[in-house]
């Protein structure tokens, strides 16, 4: 009996893939996988993302993309973070195309030159005539789920930038430019949150025709009942008025259900249940009206319970959330289904 279990839809993906394409009409559709594709497999995610109609998997890191190229020798492999002039060798070897963000553009690769049209990171200012090794033009939008009207200012001064070499790849969105913002398909759009079902905007993916695609369940380990005065877990933030019972889940903040997540709802028996007092490290606690058996499921994420929920919770983003799920099996047992 693992302490919980992550289920992955790959239908979902498939789906998530086809919703974006109709968003995107010409312009491809590549995958982003970077940190376990968030959180849920990269071999995986990627296997399905291909057969959903992506033509390309971007990543973060050279080992990433490294330990993808096995598993699919055929695909086109983008490293969109920084890297070192000691990894080009290693790129080249495993045919990985790479995105180079200042002047000095990388020779034996084929390249992706980075500019900064608003994000305030890396890339370049200004695009002087791109060597021949440079087969795309890009850039990242800072905005796109929450001030259009800069993000359009940074795909014109983008378009401004680029346009004298319409001979090269041009991508610039994201999944929110992707969905909701179509001056900036150009060629192509890197999609990562969205095939995921996620929503970029925080809200219920649903709205833009996205499917979840994680779902993860575990069950009661304990149920007990608090005497009123008495208290459930450290620091006794949780103190019963009355008699109360509680049922322990065995997922913590090592297993990726973070310290700040008091407060939000979860499945238990198909009823939503608040999770009450600290967070420990493997375990939490939820309130419930009777007593239950152990072994009860409960559902973290999955069955009408939203990552959007939980990350409103916690104050954070559902990217942050499902990238930092534990799957290693010591913690939980992941699955990928539906592919
Ligand atoms: C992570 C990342 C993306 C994907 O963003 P989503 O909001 O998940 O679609 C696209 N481009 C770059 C450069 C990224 O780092």
């Amino acid at each position: 009996m693992h302490r919980s279990e992550l289920t992955i839809d790959l239908g979902a993906i498939r789906q998530n893939a086809g919703t974006l394409l109709r968003a995107l009409g010409e312009a491809e559709l590549w995958a982003v996988v970077k940190a376990d594709g968030y959180g849920h497999g990269a071999g995986d995610v990627a296997r399905a993302a291909l057969a959903g109609g992506a033509t390309a998997l971007c990543v973060a890191t050279i080992s990433e993309a490294l330990e993808l190229r096995p598993r699919f020798p055929g695909a086109r492999i983008l490293v969109m973070g920084p890297t070192a002039a000691r990894d080009i060798v290693d790129a080249h070897l495993a045919g990985l195309e790479l995105v180079a963000t200042d002047d000095a553009i990388p020779e034996g690769v084929p390249i992706h030159v980075k500019l900064d049209t608003g994000m305030g990171r890396w890339g370049l200012g200004e695009l002087a005539r791109p060597p021949r090794q440079v087969v795309g033009l890009m850039s990242h939008l800072a905005t796109a789920d929450c001030d259009p009207d800069f993000a359009a200012r940074q795909v014109e001064r983008f378009r401004e930038a680029t346009s004298s070499y319409p001979h090269l790849t041009h991508h610039i969105a994201n999944s929110a430019a992707a969905l909701r913002l179509p001056a900036a398909r150009f060629d192509a759009a890197r999609c990562g949150i969205a095939l995921y079902g996620l929503s970029p905007f925080g809200t219920d993916p649903a709205d833009d025709g996205l499917a979840p695609v994680l779902a993860w369940r575990s069950s009661l380990a304990h149920v007990k009942l608090l005497q009123a005065g008495e208290s459930t877990g450290y620091g006794r933030r949780f103190v019963a008025r009355e008699p109360t019972w509680i049922g322990l889940v065995p997922v913590g903040y090592a297993d990726g259900f973070r310290r700040d997540l008091t407060g939000t709802e979860v499945l238990v028996d198909g009823e939503r249940r608040r999770v009450v007092g600290t967070v420990s490290m493997d375990a939490f606690a939820v309130e419930l009206d009777a007593e239950l058996p152990a072994a009860t499921p409960v559902t973290i994420i999955g069955d009408g319970i939203l990552a959007e929920e939980h990350a409103r919770v916690a104050g954070t983003i559902t990217y942050e959330l499902v990238s930092r799920i534990e799957s290693g099996p010591a913690r939980a047992h992941r699955t990928a289904g539906g592919g």
